[in-house]
């Protein structure tokens, strides 16, 4: 194989033409991605750099040198518009094509867009690329009153940073409870307390109906009927996997481009990676499709490592975190699903882990402030365990010793 093209510059293909290199694959490598930047770290984008706390230049995974060095040839602002599996050829906007002999789809995932009336107002905003966080980091400093459409991760990181700026911040949320589609009630009740007493409106079980505003956003009002003043409108409420190149070459697309183990598409000669997959997951016993750094870390280098001629079966713990305010939350394994919780530690300071069961069998753990168990709970999670509900709520246990001991058996 002389010519491993990569469509996407993101997490997940930068990641695979890194690796490539690490394991000494001498072929050529193409890193192929429609923005501008250098490839860069998303998560920051709604924390650290929405916050002023990191620089443009700490964002980008390498300086510009490193490609020249690696001998990865990245084209930056070029749009792959199609797939030809026949030629094994990708075709570019510009009009060019690249021949390949192994094709990796890394193409991630797009803001869903908000279907209601007036969501084309100026001050309607999202954040998934730097230049979204570039705009919106400026707008926030000129407006007082923020409306924040979906309780996720990453309204939640955003809404804690317009709080701390002294913002007047709702976030209104469909369902029930924050975060509720990927964690546990405990830690849901937990974060909103914290939210509210930064100053934040939390509305749940309500949607968005319209926003209002001349040229403008000013106001929006709710399904309940609530009207609420807006001078900015942030919305982040999911997003939709980038898989048209994928189904237009006729490959299968269900909730992202469907991979197996290997992580290989039906077409032995294409690859996919990251936010765009969807991939059968032990941890979750079912296909999943995932939106996290660590799994288009790991999915990166265990097509590379395959490329290379090593076998794989992709199956890496996976892991999350979000920072909101002082707070910082991570989870290891998939809890979604799970019908029994045991809290250690104590929430009133800040700083305790949810052990998250199905049928007594451990799904995952989520930690605020309590990083040793989330690194703990890692390597526990990457060998079947046996830990019980009981045995954690045991008031000597300690996890730590658990793992140790488990380690030597
Ligand atoms: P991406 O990083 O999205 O890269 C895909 C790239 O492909 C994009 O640049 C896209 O423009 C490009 N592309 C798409 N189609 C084409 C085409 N046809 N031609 C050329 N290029 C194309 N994860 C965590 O684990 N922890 C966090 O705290 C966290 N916070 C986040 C905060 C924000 C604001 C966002 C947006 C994401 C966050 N994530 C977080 C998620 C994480 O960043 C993603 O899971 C990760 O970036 C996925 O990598 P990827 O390579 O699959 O996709």
């Amino acid at each position: 194989m002389r010519t491993v093209v990569i469509v996407g510059a993101g997490q997940g293909g930068f990641q695979v033409a890194a690796s490539l290199r690490d394991e000494k694959f001498d072929g050529r490598i193409v890193l192929v991605g429609d923005e501008p930047e250098l490839p860069y770290q998303r998560p920051p984008l709604s924390k650290a750099y929405m916050n002023r706390t990191m620089l443009d230049s700490g964002i980008y995974l390498r300086p510009d040198t490193f490609f020249a060095q690696h001998n990865i040839e990245l084209m930056t602002g070029a749009m792959v518009t199609r797939v030809d599996r026949v030629a094994k050829q990708i075709a570019l906007g510009s009009g060019g094509r690249l021949d390949y002999d192994h094709l990796v789809l890394a193409t991630g995932a797009r803001n869903r867009l908000l279907p209601v009336p007036g969501n084309e107002l100026d001050g309607v905003v999202y954040l998934r690329s730097l230049a979204d966080a570039r705009s919106v980091r400026e707008r926030i400093d000129m407006v007082q009153n923020i409306v924040v459409v979906g309780a996720g991760f990453i309204g939640l990181e955003f809404a804690a940073v317009a709080a701390k700026r002294g913002k007047k911040v709702t976030v209104i949320e469909s369902t029930e409870r924050a975060m509720g589609r990927a964690i546990s009630r405990e830690i849901s009740d937990f974060f909103q307390d914290a939210h509210r007493a930064w100053g934040t409106e939390l509305l749940f079980g309500t949607t968005l109906k319209r926003i209002d505003g001349d040229d403008h956003v000013s106001e929006v009002e709710t399904s309940d009927g609530r009207v609420i003043p807006a001078d900015l409108v942030a919305v982040g409420i999911g997003v939709v996997p980038n898989t048209e190149l994928a189904s237009d070459a006729g490959l299968r697309v269900a909730n992202g481009i469907v991979v197996d183990t290997q992580l290989s598409t039906a077409d032995a000669a294409i690859s996919a990676v990251g936010d765009c997959v969807n991939f059968p997951s032990h941890f979750a016993g079912a296909s999943v499709r995932l939106e996290s750094v660590q799994n288009a870390v790991d999915q990166g280098k265990a097509i590379a490592a395959r490329l290379m001629g090593k076998s794989i079966s992709y199956n890496a713990v996976p892991w999350f975190w979000s920072d909101q305010g002082d707070l910082k939350l991570q989870m290891v394994g998939l809890t979604a699903g799970h019908d029994q919780t045991v809290v250690r530690g104590d929430p009133a300071e800040r700083a305790f882990s949810v052990f998250c069961f199905q049928g007594g069998k451990l799904l995952g753990i989520e930690t605020v402030n309590r990083a040793s168990d989330h690194v703990m709970g890692r390597r526990l999670l990457a060998q079947p365990t046996s830990l019980s509900p009981d045995e954690v709520a045991a008031e000597n246990f300690d996890l730590k010793a658990y793992v140790m001991a488990s380690a030597n058996r």
